[in-house]
């Protein structure tokens, strides 16, 4: 595979961007090797700039559940195009798109847009410390909420990769208002709750975690979380930037039938441009400024271009329950066939997957927290990696990154994907 205009790209790249890439995880430390410097993409592919070819299976971390380049998408881009890109004034789209919002996702009855996941879950925390008057936080260990400095303790995703969870630059202070559980541990949260009384103002949690790996919750976890908060008068946020209009219109929230106070959502919102939102009960939103005292803002926040194509994508989804029947089907299919593999060759692994999110871990115990993903063979998998590369598949350069299926891969494709996938394994053990 001659991958030359990656190479020279990513040389110049270093002379100028940090690592040579905008976002850590891109930059393939974690498996090796030269990042894929990208020029195109539609449907199912994905180009790079040696007009590589591949089947996606990243989708840009989740926001392209359509596959890119989506018609409807693309015209309501071109459409507001006409009328300017900014105009850092409220607009009709920004209304219709909270409307559509507070009709989809079941715990959020208004909403605030942002431009990134990291803006809605920073802002989160805010208003629940203004609403409760408390300053400390829970999070769990392994849940990547964005790169603000209260998350950057025990965070999955390229923090973890890199083994530095707990990043320089984040002072002492910010981070002792973080406590961290483990993943699936009620006992451990109640310990926590019952060591700061009347402290906490918010939990928050990946109700189906994308960033230690695709991980699920244990039955009752969520529902114990919610009657904890409930007992105690702590925020619950739900951080469901990967999960939200992904494992169903309403996101995990409704799937697993679990209200939070709190949501913070991301990717699929924007259709493929930068936007965040967060939302909740109406009392809670009511102390964002100007209805309320925390103080939060933006220039670019409800860009119309952004509103266009995030509303363009909501109403699609919100018209089209099938996408989710799809999208769990194609889910179920390619880990069943790689399950096949795996059991033939005797490898040590473990699959976790729901709907449209799965990991494929190379360790033989059940990945239900951040310890039990971390016995996984990362060598392996970074070899792994590269053989499903030559052979046409982008998956995630990190074992601990969920993947992101898109409508746009077909029957055929995902047999493709599939037998990548045995050749792959054959190949490397
Ligand atoms: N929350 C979760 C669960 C995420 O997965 C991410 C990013 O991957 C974020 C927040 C941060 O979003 P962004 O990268 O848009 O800032």
């Amino acid at each position: 595979m001659n991958i030359h205009s990656s190479e020279a790209l990513f040389e110049k790249a270093n002379q100028f961007i940090p690592g040579g890439v905008n976002s850590p995880v891109r930059a393939f430390k974690a498996v090796g090797g030269t990042p894929l410097f990208i020029k195109s993409a539609r449907g199912p592919y994905i180009y790079d700039e040696d007009d590589n070819q591949y089947i996606e299976l990243i989708n840009s971390w989740g926001p392209m559940i359509l596959g890119h380049c989506n018609e409807l998408i693309e015209k309501a881009v071109s459409d507001a195009l006409q009328h300017s890109f900014s105009f850092g004034a409220p607009t009709r789209k920004e209304v219709e798109m909270a409307e559509r919002i507070v009709s989809m996702v079941p715990s959020v009855e208004k909403v605030r847009m942002v431009n990134s996941g990291t803006e809605a879950t920073m802002s989160a925390i805010r208003v629940a410390r203004g609403f409760t008057g408390r300053d400390k936080i829970i999070k769990f260990e392994g849940c990547y909420h964005g790169h603000g400095d209260s998350f950057l303790i025990a965070a999955g995703s390229g923090a973890a990769t890199f083994g530095a969870p707990d990043s320089p630059g984040v002072t002492k202070g910010v981070a002792q208002d973080t406590l961290t559980a483990p993943y699936n541990d009620l006992e451990a949260v109640q310990q926590l709750v019952d060591a700061n009384p009347k402290q906490i103002a918010a939990l928050i949690i990946e109700p189906v975690v994308g960033n230690m790996g695709c991980v699920l919750p244990e039955p009752g976890f969520l529902e114990g979380l919610r009657s904890l908060c409930d007992k105690e008068g702590i925020v619950l946020i739900f951080d469901e930037v990967m999960t939200g209009f992904r494992l169903s219109k309403g996101g995990a929230q409704e799937r697993f039938g679990v209200i939070p106070d709190m949501t913070t959502l991301g990717k699929i919102i924007g259709g493929g441009m930068p936007v965040g939102a967060y939302g909740g009960k109406e009392e809670i939103m009511n102390c964002v400024s100007p209805a309320g005292p925390v103080y939060q803002a933006g220039t670019l926040s409800g860009n119309p271009i952004a509103m266009s194509a995030g509303l363009a994508m909501l109403e699609y989804l919100h018209d089209h329950a099938e996408v989710y029947l799809t999208l769990d089907n194609s889910g179920v299919k390619l880990t069943q066939g790689f399950r096949k593999s795996m059991e033939k060759l005797g490898v040590e692994y473990s699959i976790n997957q729901i709907g449209s999110m799965y990991t494929l871990f190379f360790t033989n115990e059940k990945v239900y927290n951040f310890t039990s993903a971390k016995t996984s063979d990362l060598s392996l998998y970074g070899r792994y990696f590269h053989a499903m590369l030559r052979r046409g598949v982008y998956l995630g350069p990190s074992q601990f990154e969920s993947m992101f299926l898109s409508t746009a891969l077909n029957d055929a494709l995902l047999e493709q994907v599939i037998q990548a996938n045995d050749d792959a394994l054959n190949e490397i053990l």
